[in-house]
């Protein structure tokens, strides 16, 4: 960054603090008038605010008073009075904006204040975390100070909800001096996820809310909605959350009976393809290209002449999948198996990913190249990324360590500004400059050997790794070393918290990807400690935090810093790394080329070479704007898919909940001009009466909507893979997907409107329930054959034999050929099947 600019990035960030900071004379001015108040007339405080909400005063006016009752409240309860900083922090987040707090700052306690404050809207607020554990911590942590003010929290977990019970003042004392890491679950009372959305606080993790968000506009029962309004969101750790985690979407799906044995066909194909023989690798843009030979090599397995046309696009993206998942994909880095299953690593945080799947088949084949039983195909029935998940609220805000270094992405993607606020006390900590070593191995030795000196002397380390499998290697070398250690590997968050939240007790040594224990305060001289043994830690220099390789992001190096130092205490962090990281091997390759064999000195003596330093920052900067980069794309194609998808789900939501004068609304907006349906409809709410009639007509329009939106969200699939695979023709895939989704959705709509006429008339005799099954059967196969008539392209692989002959056409040619071929041309869009499809002889 040029250094004006960071002058003005500088004044930036001082004008919103200082348009901030008018809230902490404010309510330092009402805290001694707070203090005085009874327990009763401080919780009476709560209804006083809503009724005036209720009547109109704004919450930016009621911000000073709220903020007064809540660190009040938190003194009574938890005996913390929030700071100075922290008051600051609560108004950037009630602003709508991102508070960088430095970790151990308090920032669980920061959210109290804006949390509270939006709640009293009665619309719900939803503060975000990074795993189940820590929204349970929170809950119970932080439920005190709600409770005693009267609002209610929710927590969201996995397959499980809850709801904050503070009727166990026995487990109280044990909530106080572990709160910070212990869930005492004795608090938590199991609920539906419906009450737990009713709450006037809700606690959970971005994957829980997104899912439930899906699954909502999935539902068919109106009871059974979860969610409310998207009003205020505050997103702990938002870095991880907004970014890190923003490549991958989430997806609902289920699985489809005829999954084929193709992956093991595929993955046994490129068992033996060599890199630069067979395929090429682009590390840095994470893709593979496959050479002549490779394919030349795959034609002769399968017994084909040409791939691309004798066997079709689907072959052509089993085959690349399949090499992708050869050459790109590591174990126990990328992923681990366990169980007979594949299981996603977080490359950013080290962090597990039960449940989440990589998309477009590309599971399979990791599936299929592990030998691990091959997880049905599964049907997508929605997605959403994460990025249009949490622009759906109304106000969006967040707290981290780390957020400047991604302000760009923050501001352009979420519209987010970053604020960056003091520390409460000064920083004292020492961060060093990174020591270099030529080898892997002489690093790990000389890692070792200091950890060793360190721990002989009692200062607890922190190790942070970047990957499970460098933990446990790590581990090995300290074993020889006789250093006794643990060893962190993101898996088990909450025994995990309590690991973590005792490495600053002297000669704690702790392994730790960097995503264990994340959240989890780590006080010198252990928790609970005293301050006989805090002050011991801090006479020794306070935690060590010393990092094994740099990330490829900065941001994630910081956060590691940020455990050691916390409120002002003592602390030092020192990076090693060697030329043999993977970071230096891709990104700086030529310099490390050009330095290599100058050093005439054993490998575990640190070398200084300024322009390896230099490099290496320059390669995360690159890295970071690679990865941008990709989840720019991601989110433009999702942009594309995010339109179609807010207007059928507002479209379904009126369907399920609206009134029947919203429901008659959506049937003129589609037959206004066909009189013969709107007589069809006059007819039925006649003789079948109201109250069935618009209780099967929400049914049959849900149902139409489903199963067209899911065929349609199919066929976009296929036409995300086929676009890319026309960007060799020059042709831009995203504007091609556009152009083409476009198409599809108009077709969609069409096939909705004339699926209802159609099924409108059968609305009779005995009512719609008994003959539901047979309704759905046909909305089902008619929906098919309607959006074959309306010219989409559509998948009909279940229900025709691939040995069957279909006549296709692209509206030029027609020919006749075996289902198994044309399926393909089929898929790409531009052929479709003439007539009815044959049916599969019984
Ligand atoms: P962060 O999320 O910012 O890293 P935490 O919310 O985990 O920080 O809090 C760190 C520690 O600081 C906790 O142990 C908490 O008890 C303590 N703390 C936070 N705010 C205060 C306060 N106002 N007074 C005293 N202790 C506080
Ligand atoms: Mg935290």
């Amino acid at each position: 960054m040029l250094s004006w600019l960071k002058g003005i990035a500088g004044d930036e960030n001082a004008a919103a603090l200082k348009r901030a900071e008018p809230i902490i004379p404010s309510v330092n001015a009402l805290s001694g008038a707070y203090s005085s108040l009874s327990n009763e007339a401080l919780r009476e405080k709560t209804s006083e605010f809503k009724e005036r909400v209720a009547k109109g005063e704004s919450l930016d006016a009621l911000a000073p008073e709220a903020f007064a009752a809540v660190r009040e409240a938190a003194k009574r309860t938890l005996g913390m009075s929030h700071f100075d900083v922290q008051l600051l922090g609560g108004a950037i987040l009630h602003n709508g904006d991102i508070a960088e707090m430095r970790t151990g700052e308090g920032k669980t306690l920061v959210a109290t204040l804006p949390a509270y404050l939006n709640a009293l809207s009665g619309k719900g607020v939803h503060v975000v975390t990074v795993n189940d554990y820590l929204s349970r911590r929170d809950a119970v942590w932080m439920g005190q100070v709600y409770s005693f003010l009267g609002m209610s929290v929710g927590v969201l977990n996995h397959e499980v909800s809850y709801i904050y019970d503070p009727t166990h003042s026995e487990k109280d004392r044990e909530r106080d001096e572990k709160g910070s890491f212990k869930v005492v679950h004795e608090f938590l009372r199991p609920c539906t996820r419906t009450e737990s959305y009713a709450a006037d606080i809700t606690y959970g993790t971005n994957n829980e809310f997104g899912f439930d968000y899906l699954r909502d506009n999935l539902e068919h029962d109106a009871a059974k909605l979860r969610q409310r309004e998207y009003h205020y969101a505050i997103v702990d750790e938002i870095d991880s959350i907004l970014i890190d985690e923003a490549r991958t979407p989430l997806i609902v799906s289920a699985p489809v009976s005829d999954a084929g044995n193709l992956y093991e066909r595929f993955a046994s194909i490129v068992r033996d393809f060599k890199h630069g023989e067979d395929f090429e690798v682009d590390e840095k843009r994470k893709q593979i290209q496959l050479t002549d030979q490779g394919i030349e090599r795959a034609e002769k397995a399968l017994g084909i002449e040409n791939i691309y046309t004798d066997a079709g696009i689907k072959y052509v993206h089993h085959l690349e999948t399949a090499a992708r998942a050869k050459a790109l994909f590591e174990k126990d880095k990328d992923y681990v198996v366990a169980d007979g299953q594949v299981v996603i690593v977080d490359e950013f945080t080290g962090r597990m990913q039960p449940g989440r799947r990589w998309s477009e088949g590309l599971h399979q084949a990791m599936e299929a190249k592990e030998g691990v039983p091959i997880q049905q195909e599964s049907r997508t029935f929605a997605s959403i990324t994460f990025q249009n998940y949490f622009r759906l609220y109304e106000k969006l805000s967040g707290m981290t360590g780390t957020a400047k270094t991604s302000s760009e992405e923050f501001y352009k993607v979420y519209g987010l500004n970053t604020v960056s606020v003091p520390t409460n006390k000064p920083s004292t900590r020492i961060d060093n400059e990174d020591l270099i070593f030529q080898t892997e191995h002489g690093k790990f030795k000389a890692i070792a050997r200091r950890v060793k000196e360190l721990n002989e002397k009692g200062q607890p380390v922190l190790v942070g790794t970047v990957s499970v499998e460098k933990n446990e290697l790590l581990s090995v070398h300290f074993k020889q070393e006789g250093i006794p250690h643990e060893v962190l590997n993101a898996k088990n968050h909450e025994r995990e918290g309590e690991i973590i939240a005792q490495a600053g007790r002297k000669g704690a040594v702790t392994i730790a990807t960097n995503m264990a224990g994340r959240g989890v305060d780590i006080k010198l001289g252990g928790n609970p400690g005293s301050k006989e043994m805090y002050e011991e830690t801090k006479a020794l220099g306070g935690l060590f935090v010393l990092g094994t390789e740099r990330h490829e992001a900065r941001r994630i190096d910081n956060q590691l810093r940020g455990r050691s130092g916390r409120q002002g205490d003592p602390g030092e962090t020192q990076f090693f790394v060697s030329l043999e990281d993977s970071l230096m091997r891709v990104f700086a390759s030529d310099v490390i080329k050009r330095v290599m064999g100058t050093f005439k000195i054993p490998e575990d003596e640190p070398v200084f070479n300024s322009m390896i330093t230099k490099s290496l920052e320059k390669a995360q900067t690159k890295i970071e704007e690679l990865n941008f980069d990709s989840r720019k794309q991601v989110l433009a194609y999702d942009d594309v898919l995010n339109i179609q998808r807010q207007s059928i789900y507002k479209r379904r939501k009126t369907v399920l909940v609206g009134r029947e004068e919203a429901v008659d609304a959506e049937l003129e907006r589609l037959y206004a001009s066909d009189t013969a349906t709107m007589k069809t409809i006059e007819d039925k709410k006649n003789t079948l009466g109201k109250e069935v009639f618009y209780t099967g007509v929400r049914r049959l329009l849900l149902q139409t909507i489903d199963l067209l939106w899911v065929e349609h969200l199919e066929t976009m699939d296929y036409l995300r893979s086929s676009v890319n695979l026309r960007a060799y023709g020059q042709r831009d895939p995203l504007v091609e997907y556009k152009r083409e989704g476009l198409e599809l959705f108009r077709a969609m709509e069409l096939s909705y409107k004339e699926q209802v006429a159609r099924l409108l008339p059968q609305m009779e005799e005995g009512g719609f329930a008994k003959r539901e099954s047979q309704d759905l059967k046909e909305v089902h196969q008619s929906a098919r054959s309607i959006t074959q008539e309306g010219g989409a392209p559509l998948r009909v692989a279940q229900k025709i034999g691939r040995n069957m002959k279909v006549t296709i056409t692209d509206g030029k040619e027609t020919k006749e050929m075996k289902y198994k071929r044309a399926e393909s041309l089929i898929a790409s869009g531009k052929w479709k099947i003439v007539g009815q499809p044959p049916q599969e002889p019984k």
